[in-house]
């Protein structure tokens, strides 16, 4: 165990959650170890974008860190940038409405950022290093024993690591997840995305969202002429992560050949190597992500259709408001309390040893997240099936919404509620 006197936090997965959650800890004073599964750096492709809120929750992780996010990828809405906005099409190319992204950084604090995930990847471990995170390779988590007293973390391998406390940040099918809460496989929403980056078409050198029959085209700008897109369409569960890249890519292809010559341009001029394809899943959040000395943050508590572009966002602020409430804490403090209430395979907490303090933290932080994720989730889905929707008549339908959603506004004043969060004091 990392010699620490206030304790150590172990963190499962080194994903956007895990290393931020640990660069924050770091930064309160805690001991905070990564067990990744995968040995080296995250290389996989496509981009993010860091909508206000998670640059917020950047600033709020460790000073400067923002800042760092901000110059390594693409802000827009940054206070005396060049205006930045982006269209909604349909797939003949013709313009519902805009969103305008100026006064971003004015009104929500920050800007938004578009970023490479390799390139966010490589930084937070990179500021991981530098804050003195232990950063532990090749370990995948099998399965925990939380003793009341303390937390092993077991690997495949049968490796084990104790820490004071478990966070679970091993993404989407977590390992961790599995153990707490034993609530399955995560729902498919029915697409399937693929990622990729290339130049932008002329018309729209911000970006834009394209949307057709059972297909939508995101695209945002990563500076320099280029764009990350995202092209999402529906599918039969599993198939597409499955095959080979380049069979998936065709099939986008295939499916917008008719789209207006700027649009389809975008996956046809795509090199494969490049591309990443995902089925898209989520769940609706549990009532609580957290037991005994053992909680969840990202993706392994809440994940969520990409839509609305908020997964790390929720990530990011995990990260913070996490730290933050342990960072109250004395993880090792060994009083006797006779608060704890023992969980399934748990050891019962009246004993010496128990932290109700760790725990009340844990809970707290499950509590405090969970409305807002909630909400986020909800409305994700929701667009998610409002932007794969194949029926003519249901087309015809969302077309009229967004024209009358857009008309008269710049399209950002419906994001108050998500844009306006503010990080936890310390
Ligand atoms: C198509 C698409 C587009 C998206 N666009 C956006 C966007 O624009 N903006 C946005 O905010 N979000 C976006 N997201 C969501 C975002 O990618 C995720 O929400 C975010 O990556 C979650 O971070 P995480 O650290 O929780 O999980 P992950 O990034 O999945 O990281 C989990 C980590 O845990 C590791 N791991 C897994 N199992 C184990 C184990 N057993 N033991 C140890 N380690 C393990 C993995 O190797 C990985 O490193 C998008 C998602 C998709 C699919």
């Amino acid at each position: 165990m990392h010699p620490n006197r206030r304790g150590t936090v172990l963190v499962a997965g080194g994903g956007v959650a895990g290393l931020a959650l640990a660069i924050a800890l770091r930064h309160r004073g805690l001991a905070a170890v990564v067990l990744e599964r995968s040995a080296g750096p995250d290389r996989s492709g496509g981009g993010l974008v860091l909508a206000p809120n998670a640059v917020k929750a950047l600033a709020a992780i460790a000073p400067g860190l923002a800042d760092r996010v901000r110059a390594a990828g693409h802000a827009a809405g940054a206070r005396g940038a060049a205006p930045h906005r982006s269209a909604f099409l349909d797939e003949r190319g013709r313009v519902l409405g805009w969103v305008s992204f100026d006064g971003y950084e004015d009104r929500w604090g920050m800007p938004a950022v578009t970023i490479l995930r390799a390139d966010l990847h490589a930084l937070l471990r990179e500021e991981a290093e530098e804050a003195g995170v232990e950063l532990v390779g090749g370990f995948a988590a099998d399965r925990y024993r939380d003793s009341g007293a303390h937390v092993d973390l077991v690997a495949r391998t049968g490796a084990v690591r104790r820490g004071d406390v478990l966070v679970g940040a091993d993404g989407i099918n977590s390992a961790v997840r599995a153990q707490l809460l034993g609530d399955g496989d995560p729902p498919y929403r029915g697409f399937t995305a693929v990622r990729g980056i290339g130049p932008a078409p002329a018309a729209y050198p911000d970006g834009f969202i394209a949307y057709g029959r059972g297909l939508v085209l995101f695209a945002a700008a990563l500076g320099g002429g280029d764009l990350y897109w995202v092209a999402s369409m529906t599918a039969p569960r599993g198939v597409a992560p499955r095959r080979p890249v380049a069979e998936v890519l065709a099939r986008v292809i295939d499916r917008t050949s008719t789209w207006h010559p700027d649009l389809r341009k975008v996956p046809a001029s795509a090199d494969p190597a490049g591309c990443v394809v995902h089925d898209v899943h989520d769940r609706p959040p549990p009532r609580t992500w957290s037991r005994g000395r053992v909680a969840l943050a990202g993706d392994a508590a809440h994940p969520m259709v990409y839509t609305l572009g908020q997964g790390a966002g929720m990530a990011l602020e995990d990260a913070a408001v996490l730290a933050t409430a342990l960072a109250g804490t004395t993880l090792t403090e060994t009083a006797l309390t006779g608060h704890g209430q023992a969980g399934p395979g748990q050891a019962g907490h009246g004993q010496a040893g128990p932290v109700a303090g760790v725990e009340q933290a844990l809970r707290r932080y499950a509590a405090e997240r969970g409305p807002r994720v909630r909400g986020i989730v909800r409305q994700s889905r929701m667009l998610g099936r409002i932007a794969h929707v194949r029926s003519p008549l249901l087309v015809a339908i969302r077309r009229a919404i967004l024209i009358a959603a857009t008309r008269g506004t710049d399209g950002g004043g419906q994001s108050a509620d998500v844009f306006g969060w503010t990080p936890p004091a310390d």
